[in-house]
């Protein structure tokens, strides 16, 4: 097999004909050597794509967007957003495209997947920028969207980073790359907000129904659709943050146009996972108002929420003031959705399976999930292998737990009335990551992988993929950052 042409790839493009208003058709920018930095091969096979195929030089073309299948029309998507909470009537993929949707094992169309490239040249939402990215940055949002993956938190995956072969101009000059990113879609909440913007009903409209069909076929049926899709996202965003919350994730950005309406994890810029417990957690060097910090997250996300429902009312009755009632009704139900994700999985973290609601035994479940908080905020304390080793604590070895307290006597008493409930140590062990993105181990990867040697990157990606299994050999992947590590922070600037 030489080139796309011949490849069985067959490409829908279900985006850019129902919503032409919201497609730019365009092309990929020539780069001039790519070469295959890394391939998902597993998601390759789920696409049907032929790892063969993607290893070739025709393959790595197309992964880099130069070769494009004849049925594919790849667009540059628009969306507008909130930004740090200020409108953009006009983002869009500035350094993207979709190439076009897959079938993922032949289901349409809740199986469609999007391949969407990040880094192929700029398009007519480029603004001041390049429309480049760089070998780092897509390195990184390989790596954690496919560790998020692996822990089962509902993400976009990656299936390539391809060098480009273009040195790109940043602080110094670094080298260039393009992404390919798998995603249910690349809605976003800032895709309404533009559609919204635009007046145009129809366009909502359509742009709600291809959004319903995609993801939400239940609230096609609804009496009202349009509602009930505003109550799937609520829904899905409410799960997904608690699922962030559960393993420390902090995400960095969640402007609403980084919000899907999906309920996928998109957009890994200065995302990094908590070492040390600690509410306001803010690893994004733009993020001084600590706006997106580890706790402020669900509160993020429901304001994100109320902008999408908006967007929405419209649709949810002709009569906007009688729209808003039910859309702030359906609103409300995130604190609930919540907090009941979050409780229910805090609880299986400390190994104590659901009591009815109100119940003595709930009530209890729920006073141990704050002690452990409480535990936790009282002191420096690696949230990840604190967790893990209350698994050994259930088991009766206390010792690991408590040496990570300050208050021993506190964490005594505590783990006295957990233990009376009876943890479920197996419980524990599936649902606390022995392994997680550590950020000194994602920058060690990404310097070598900078610097030309993508062995550490590679051994970091295995070790990620099974992260609830303890593997003798990998001591130095379970462990918090050395002292010389410092203060953590990402750049915006990828
Ligand atoms: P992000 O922070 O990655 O979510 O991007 C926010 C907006 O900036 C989106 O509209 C991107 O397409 C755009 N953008 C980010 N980096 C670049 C770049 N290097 N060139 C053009 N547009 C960019
Ligand atoms: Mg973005």
């Amino acid at each position: 097999m030489t080139g796309v042409a011949e490849s069985t790839v067959s490409f829908h493009s279900l985006f850019a004909q129902e919503l032409p208003e919201l497609s730019v058709p365009w092309q990929a920018e020539e780069a001039p050597e790519p070469r295959l930095l890394v391939l998902n091969e597993a998601l390759a096979g789920e696409l049907g794509l032929e790892p063969a195929f993607l290893r070739s030089p025709g393959g790595t073309k197309f992964l880099v967007g130069n070769e494009v299948p004849q049925d594919a029309a790849p667009v540059a998507m628009a969306y507008a957003g909130h930004q740090f909470g200020g409108y953009s009537p006009l983002l869009g993929d500035g350094r993207a495209l979709l190439l076009g949707e897959l079938s993922l094992h032949g289901r349409t169309p809740g199986g469609l997947r999007d391949v969407h490239l990040k880094g192929s040249g700029r398009t007519p939402f480029a603004r001041a920028g390049d429309g480049r990215a760089v070998v780092g940055p897509m390195l990184r949002e390989y790596l954690v969207s496919e560790a998020m993956h692996a822990l089962g938190i509902p993400t976009t995956r990656s299936l390539a980073v391809v060098a480009t072969g273009r040195p790109v101009r940043r602080e110094t000059m670094l080298p260039g790359a393009v992404l390919v990113r798998v995603a249910a879609s690349h809605l976003r909440v800032g895709t309404f907000q533009y559609a919204r913007a635009t007046d145009n009903i129809d366009l909502l409209r359509r742009l709600a129904d291809h959004a319903i069909a995609r993801h939400y076929p239940a609230a096609g049926k609804a009496g009202n659709p349009y509602l009930a899709l505003f109550r799937s996202v609520v829904e899905a965003q409410a799960s997904l943050v608690a699922q962030w919350m559960l393993v420390g994730f902090v995400h960095g950005v969640m402007n609403t146009d980084n919000m899907t309406i999906s309920g996928e994890t998109i957009d890994y810029g200065p995302c990094a996972f908590m070492d040390t417990f600690n509410p306001a957690a803010v690893y994004s060097s733009i993020d001084t108002g600590g706006r997106y910090a580890y706790a402020n997250q669900p509160v993020v996300a429901e304001w994100n929420l109320a902008r999408l429902a908006e967007s929405l009312l419209p649709l949810i009755d002709e009569d906007q003031e009688r729209a808003v009632e039910p859309a702030v009704a359906a609103l409300g139900e995130f604190r609930r959705r919540y907090s009941d994700a979050w409780t229910a999985g805090m609880s299986a973290k400390l190994g104590l399976r659901g009591h009815p609601e109100g119940s003595p035994e709930a009530e209890e479940v729920s006073r141990l999930v704050d002690g452990v908080i409480a535990l936790l905020k009282d002191g420096p304390v690696d949230y990840t292998r604190f967790f893990r080793s209350l698994g050994e604590a259930a088991r009766g070895n206390t010792r690991a737990a408590r040496g990570m307290v300050l208050d021993l006597a506190a964490f005594d008493a505590w783990a006295e009335r957990w233990r009376a409930m009876g943890p479920d140590a197996a419980l524990m062990d599936g649902v606390n990551p022995v392994y997680i993105p550590r950020n000194h181990l994602v920058e060690e990867a990404l310097a070598a992988a900078t610097a030309g040697d993508l062995a550490p990157f590679r051994r970091l990606v295995a070790v990620l993929s099974e992260p609830y299994k303890g593997r003798p050999g990998l001591e130095r992947y379970e462990e918090g950052a050395p002292e010389s590590f410092g203060d953590y922070l990402t750049f915006c600037g990828t």
